[in-house]
Order: C-alpha cells, then structure tokens, then sequence
C-alpha cells in the first residue's frame, strides 16, 4: 500500500536520537531549547515552546489568550477536531466559520459577515483560529485587519504549514497573529513522534504558556508571591498540565528542520507534477493562492461527480483496493456526533459538506517517487474513465 503520508528517517536523525539516548537528560534537558531555537530562527519568530503534541499547544495558547466560560472561539469546519476542541478544554464556546471552495480555507467573507452581525448580537469571539489548510496559508494580512478592528485574538493552525510561507515571509513569523501552533506527527512536513510547538512575537504570552507547559510551576523568583525558601525552592502559582516534549523527540525534531526546506520544495514538485498527470481527469485539485507558498502537507483533489458514472465512495474503495492509500481530509467537525449534542447539524456550513462529498487525499510525502505517483495516477485513471 503506497500511504497517503509518511515520515523520512535519514540517519543523521537516528544519530541525533541515539546521542540523547546516551546522554545526562532525557527530558527537560538541552536538546529541547536547542529545537526551539531552530525553528524560532527557521521562522523568524522570538519566542517557541515545544510540546508534547499540537493539540496541547493550541489548548494552553488558547488559555494564554484568556479563553474561558462565556467566550466564543471560531476555527473553520474543515479541519482536526483538536483546532475546535482546544476551546471547549478551556469552557470556551465554539463556532465555525465556513470555507472558500477554492482554497478550503476559512472564508474571508463569510467570517466578515459573520462578525459584522456578531457585533450587532453582541457575540464577538474572543479567539480565531484560521487553519493553514493543506499547507496553505489564509490570507493572514485581511485576518490581522478583521482583528484589529473587532477585538478578536488569532492563533494559526499551521499544523499542515511549516516550511511554506505567506507573501515572502515563513509561516510561523506570528507577524498576523498573537501565536502559531505546528504540529510534529509523523505524517506532517517534520516530525518529533508526537510533538508541537507554539511560537509567538509576545514575552508574556510566551511565558504564560511556558508555565501552563509545566503544572503551573516557576522558578523565577519574579513571578514567585515570596523569596525562595531555599535552592530547591518553586512554586505552583498556576493550574497547568505536563505537555512537555522530551529531548529524545527535541532532537529528533532539530536534525529534521536541517532538510524542512528539501521536504516542502519536494512536496511542491510533486503537487506540479500531479496537477499536470491529472489534468484531464474529472477532478479539481485545490485553487493556490497568489500570496502563498504552500507546505503541501495534503494533495487534495474533488471528485466532478457529475462528469463520472461512479460515486465518491466506489472511486474511494476502488484506490484502496489498488493499493493506493488514500485518505479524506477531513470530516467536517460540525458534523461529529459530539458536536451535533452541542447543537450543530448537517446543513450548517454547506461549503464544507460540498467538499467532503467530493474530496479525497492522494499520496503525498518526501519518499514518493515518481513511479509510485505514476501508478496513483493510473490508477485515478483507470476508475474515472
Ligand atoms: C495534526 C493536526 C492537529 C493536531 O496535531 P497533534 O500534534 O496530533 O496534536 C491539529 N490541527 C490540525 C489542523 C492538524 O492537522
């Protein structure tokens, strides 16, 4: 089966593994700072925190920005369910906003519209959270605008998006936003195991989400409600979690961001070269944007349903049956049994339920030669004709 996604290993990763591995710390050692500070140069951003996974970055950057009861947090309905479920962690609640068909980001003017008639409600959200869907940046600058003038705060999913970048500048920069969340799982650009950093422009923020990292504890004594009782001396001085990553994944992680930039651009010239193999074929692949370098974490495409005689399933399950692993990214979140007990429903974001009708995941990663993307492609063919 060739995977929808996978990691490369090379040696100078096992190496790097292995040099931990017989070092002094495993966790909370050197290797961690050192990973944080590769990525916070790669993207040009003064603060990084890593984590053991992005889903807790994205809850403790949502409690850094002050989500809580009686807040409103919106995402786009097509997406993880960890970008929505980091609010509803912090008693926030959530809402969505539907996507462009062409990009499946979040749309611009339906979240314009969306918070004019919020103000008139008196409904504001407190936090957005565009989603770099694919790898693709939203068009941050028109985000950042939104924000400044209906008070909203914004984290970046870029789970999908490290390596691309958005008018000329790296995505996780935070220029057009208060904090931007990575993700390290094995299928994304880079990988640690599990693992996700949060990176931001503000020393506040980033210490408030270095505290929640680690139980609330600090042993700064500027933060602290007395002198130290003595050297061992910390204190607890917030309700925070364990979400620490561990310096075995730290390294991992760092000797990874040494090749981020051979991962995207061979990412990009995959994608250029299925959109040309699949250019005759009853399918769109996803719109790019001007502005935007893409990551290529994801090559979507949707099925023209009309211009075939078979359904989204049959063509589906005719893949996976030719050893061709793809995948559908993703169910739109309004429509999980959990978030339909919290009163959405089918119908409300018919843009993403338009997507999810038609859309599939071909394989796409690093490793994939063009022979093994030749035979997706013959067999897309073969279903379609
Ligand atoms: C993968 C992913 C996450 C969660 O990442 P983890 O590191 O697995 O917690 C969150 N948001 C999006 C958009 C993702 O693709």
């Amino acid at each position: 089966m060739i995977p929808y996604g996978r990691q490369h290993i090379s040696e100078d990763d096992v190496a790097a593994v292995l040099d931990v591995l017989n070092s002094d710390f495993l966790t909370q050692g050197p290797a961690v700072p050192a990973f944080e500070k590769a990525v916070a140069d790669y993207c040009g951003a003064r603060h990084a925190l890593a984590t053991n996974s992005a889903t807790s970055a994205l809850h403790i950057a949502c409690l850094a920005l002050g989500a809580g009861a009686g807040d409103i947090v919106w995402t786009s309905p097509i997406t993880f369910v960890a970008s929505s479920n980091c609010a509803l962690y912090c008693g926030a609640g959530i809402d969505f906003v539907d996507i462009d068909p062409e990009t499946c980001n979040m749309s611009l003017d339906k979240l314009e519209t969306k918070l004019e008639a919020a103000e008139r409600e008196g409904k504001l959200p407190k936090i957005v959270i565009p989603v770099h869907f694919a790898g693709q940046s939203c068009e941050m600058e028109k985000i950042a605008a939104l924000s400044g003038k209906y008070g909203f705060k914004v984290i970046e999913d870029a789970s999908h998006a490290i390596g691309g970048s958005y008018r000329g500048e790296p995505i996780g920069s935070c220029r057009h936003s208060d904090i931007t969340i990575f993700s390290f799982h094995p299928v994304k650009i880079v990988t640690t195991g599990e693992g996700g950093m949060a990176l931001t422009n503000e020393a506040p923020l980033a210490e408030k989400m270095a505290l929640l990292r680690s139980h609330g504890i600090t042993r700064d004594p500027d933060f602290m409600t007395h002198a130290p009782d003595g050297p061992w001396y910390y204190q607890q001085i917030e309700l925070g979690f364990n979400y620490r990553m561990t310096d075995i994944q730290a390294a991992l992680g760092k000797s990874q961001v040494n090749r981020l930039d051979e991962f995207v651009s061979r990412r990009n010239r995959l994608a250029e070269r299925y959109d040309d193999l699949l250019k005759a074929l009853p399918l769109m692949p996803l719109g790019r944007h001007p502005d935007a370098y893409s990551a290529y974490h994801l090559y979507t495409v949707r099925l023209k349903l009309d211009a075939i005689r078979k359904s989204h399933l049959e063509v589906f399950e005719g893949l996976r049956k030719s050893g061709i692993g793809v995948n559908l990214h993703y169910i739109p979140v309004h429509t999980q049994p959990y978030y339909r007990k919290l009163g959405f429903d089918w119908g409300d974001y018919p843009e993403a339920e338009n997507y999810y009708r038609a859309a599939i995941t071909l394989p796409l990663y690093y490793g994939l030669t063009e022979a093994q993307q030749d035979e997706v492609v013959a067999s897309l063919r073969r279903l379609l004709k």
